[in-house]
């Protein structure tokens, strides 16, 4: 569409699909195929040839996961994308195509507990070397640059303490040194963050979190600001390694995607609601979140996310029994991990999503048996507090 460029929230919408194209269907066709006919054997030799456009079979492509590529290559203010089967397979598929043997990647110091044993294997089997560091200015991450290092791989706000990467410090070392910056952006989303718009290379998300929002898929993108680049890795990692999306995941996406900025903003103020409400209770020490305004890390928030998002990490008195205790009373909000859906869900990172990290490494990011992630859903938030208020009451020093 020409003329003055599209608010998100009808990006969200309309990009990457013309209805007209097909049958005038409004809802974007679910294509579940795995392989396309050709009209002729020529233009069979020919689509392999690359000679024209066109589908060949659904590991190379399918018109329901394409549509979702451009529209998230869109929102992310990327030029192109890449679905795949989950969030480990986008992230697998960018750290391999971007090392090689011998090469070293720098790590924000706190990352997803898998992507953490990927960087294990790429040590053992490729002798692919990281480190995890602290990432609060740029003389500090200059630090340990080395001869092989080829990339900055981060996350922030960092699970589950919520702490926060200067994407600008990164982006500025990045540049200077020749580095690629990687950002998985799950946390903060396509709508509250965008890593491309500040000078990042890539983006990966867990689409299984708040892109879908519904609890009710495992899927994963790559966003990148070249299409060359994006093409390669679809016609090389993608094709050969073969972690693709099937074309239902990729539907269902596409439907959850048009509520995002709307669930964003509704998860964000429930959130900040739940915020207001925890910072009464003695029972509770520490809140972390992006956007809470005693946050020393508030101004970095603000430059680059749009609101703080759905995730509070908080810590409970009395050490890990009081926290399981604490959780054991809750009836409205669910026990499991994951995020991102329309339930409210808490978790108890020290036994749970982060159990295999090592004690004092553990308690050195401030992951203590004592800390709670919440990830805030889409209830009403009076009934959230009702909840988190019986349950307080039924510890006695509540
Ligand atoms: C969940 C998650 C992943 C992994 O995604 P899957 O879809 O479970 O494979 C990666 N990074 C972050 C920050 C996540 O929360």
């Amino acid at each position: 569409m020409k003329g003055q460029p599209l608010h998100k929230d009808t990006v969200v919408i309309h990009e990457g699909y013309q209805d007209q194209e097909h049958f005038g269907s409004l809802a974007v066709p679910l294509y579940q195929t795995s392989t396309y006919s050709f009209e002729n054997a020529a233009q069979g030799g020919n689509r392999f040839a690359g000679g024209e456009d066109g589908y060949i079979y659904s590991r190379l492509g399918n018109p329901t996961v394409r549509v979702l590529e451009e529209r998230i290559a869109a929102i992310e203010n990327g030029a192109a994308a890449l679905a795949f089967g989950s969030g480990m397979a986008a992230v697998s598929a960018i750290l391999t195509h971007i090392t090689q043997s011998g090469d070293h990647i720098l790590c924000s110091r706190g990352i997803y507990g898998c992507t953490f044993g990927l960087l294990k294997i790429m040590e053992k089997k490729y002798n692919i070397k990281h480190d995890l560091i602290r990432m609060d200015n740029e003389e500090e991450i200059e630090k340990f640059i080395r001869p092989e290092t080829v990339c900055i791989y981060l996350e922030t706000p960092i699970n589950p303490t919520m702490e926060l990467v200067n994407l600008e410090a990164v982006v500025n070392v990045g540049k200077r040194h020749g580095l690629q910056v990687i950002v998985d952006n799950t946390f903060s989303s396509p709508y509250l963050q965008n890593p491309l718009s500040l000078g990042g290379d890539f983006v990966v998300h867990s689409a299984t979190k708040y892109i879908n929002g519904h609890g009710d898929v495992v899927g994963g993108l790559l966003i990148g600001k070249e299409k060359e680049e994006i093409a390669k890795i679809r016609s090389t990692i993608q094709k050969d390694y073969g972690g693709i999306m099937s074309p239902f995941d990729a539907w269902l996406l596409i439907r959850g995607l048009k509520t995002l900025p709307i669930r964003m903003e509704r998860h964000s103020e429930n959130a900040e609601k739940l915020i207001a409400y925890l910072k009464t209770k003695k029972y509770v020490e520490e809140i972390y979140y992006p956007f809470d305004k005693d946050n020393p890390q508030f101004d970095i928030a603000k430059r680059q996310m749009r609101a703080g998002g759905g995730l509070i990490s908080f810590t409970v008195k009395g050490g890990r029994k009081e926290a399981q205790r604490f959780m054991d009373h809750l009836k409205l909000i669910k026990i499991a991990v994951s995020l991102g859906d329309a339930e409210t869900l808490i978790q108890h990172p020290a036994t749970m999503t982060h159990s295999g990290v090592p004690e004092e490494g553990r308690l050195e990011m401030g992951i203590t048996d004592s800390l709670l992630r919440l990830s805030v859903g889409l209830e009403h938030p009076d009934d959230l507090i009702h909840d988190l208020e019986a349950a307080f009451a039924a510890l006695k020093n509540a």
